[in-house]
């Protein structure tokens, strides 16, 4: 987790490239600043390694299975390697940065976290941690998003957090996203706020990908112990904001043997006008306070996405995955709602493993990258339990 020195890692002014930095109102200066000047040294030193690393193992459940898939490696004619984040404790990879984040808040002295979610799952993974430390937390989830996701709702109030429906604008996640910035503003000495991705202004995008970086550092070695080379020929991930992705790639970076491979929702099509296709459509701008790719018009108002996963719909990306794809350093590629059905299905039967639709965009890719006599390691970012609502509603099984 040491600080990646290549020219895909964060600069000192909290670029990646050209994408990042820290566009955010004044108001909010002072508690973005504070975690800027203490981040790095928080997080390399020895107290808070030993702890973090501990807490992957014994309360996350780490290393995570890197799984040979024989049947589908038949199928495709590859060597095709599944990374069981789906194994870790609350379903999926988020947990791996609301530990650290929760860690790096006791450190800082705060008493109190603040998160938005979603569909729930960042909101889960964030309750969880609190409750683990005993510290305060409040979810801001659009009301929409409330009804639409209830069993979340649940979870979150079973271990102990306070569930707060944004009720303005459209009552989703970047309404959410607002109300949580608004009580940060003010409550700026005791609260810390735990973002669920590799998005907001700097240190957000650096911090949470070099804690998600735990999922690189393990296939190098698990690799090695079964294949005796430590990089693969290709990492797959699906990328909403990047978090999984940017985990996944993290240790290859600097390997340019190893071709990076980032899977966006395309939805109903990438044309369609209901898709999350970030790459193919979407232009630079400011998003939740970085400067990034993301899905807007001429005027600069973002065009709501559609993906059938909750995790992938999201009209942007983090800045680290705008500077992948920039550079050209991982090829970016649209799979539809229809396309990650299927090859959630399919992988169900070959391997036994539901996977989540996010994962399963990623395993979709599978049908059209040049993998042909290649390893390839797929991310599997999650389970698919939080998802049998949409499996069970689409019904082609
Ligand atoms: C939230 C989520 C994602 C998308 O988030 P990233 O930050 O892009 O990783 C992907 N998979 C699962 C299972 C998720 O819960």
């Amino acid at each position: 987790m040491s600080k990646h020195p290549s020219p895909f890692a964060v600069d000192e002014r909290g670029y990646f490239g050209k994408f990042g930095g820290a566009y955010i109102p004044e108001m909010l200066y002072p508690n973005v600043e504070e975690l800027r000047e203490n981040y790095e040294s928080i997080i390399s030193s020895e107290a808070f390694q030993t702890q973090f690393t501990q807490l992957l193992k014994d309360y996350v459940g780490r290393p995570t299975p890197l799984y040979l898939a024989s049947r589908l490696s038949e199928k495709y004619g590859a060597t095709i390697y599944l990374k069981r984040e789906d194994l870790c404790h609350t379903g999926a990879h988020k947990v791996n940065n609301t530990i650290g984040q929760i860690l790096l808040a006791k450190a800082l002295g705060k008493k109190r976290i603040i998160a938005e979610t979603g569909a729930g799952q960042h909101g889960v993974a964030t309750a969880t941690v609190c409750a683990l430390m005993g510290m305060e937390c409040t979810v801001y989830m659009g009301k929409l998003d409330t009804e639409r996701q209830r069993p979340n709702v649940e979870r979150m109030k079973i271990l102990g957090a306070e569930v707060r429906p944004a009720l303005s604008g459209s009552q989703t996640l970047k309404d959410a996203t607002n109300e949580a910035l608004r009580h940060w503003i003010s409550h700026p000495v005791d609260t810390h706020y735990i973002i669920g991705s590799v998005v907001g202004p700097h240190p957000y995008p650096d911090m949470v990908a070099r804690f998600q970086s735990v999922i690189s550092d393990e296939i190098r070695w698990q690799l090695r112990e079964k294949e005796n080379r430590e990089n693969p020929d290709m990492v797959i991930a699906c990328v909403g904001g990047g978090s999984n992705a940017a985990g996944a790639y993290y240790h290859f970076l600097d390997e340019p043997s190893v071709e990076l491979v980032a899977v966006e929702a395309a939805g109903l099509g990438i044309h369609s006008g209901k898709s999350a296709a970030t790459t193919a459509l979407g232009t630079e701008g400011i998003l939740h306070g970085s400067r990034t790719l993301l899905m807007q018009t001429k005027d600069g108002q973002v065009i709501e996405p559609h993906s059938i996963s909750a995790g992938l719909d999201y009209p942007g990306i983090g800045p680290f995955h705008a500077h992948l794809f920039d550079t050209g350093r991982a090829s970016f590629t649209g799979v539809t709602d229809e396309e990650a059905m299927q090859a959630g299905v399919l992988v169900s039967r070959l391997e036994g493993i539901i996977p989540a639709i996010e994962s399963a965009h990623a395993l979709a890719a599978l049908e059209s990258a040049d993998i042909k006599g290649k390893t390839v390691v797929v991310n599997l970012s999650g389970r698919g339990d939080k998802d049998l609502e949409t499996y069970i509603r689409w019904g082609k099984y």
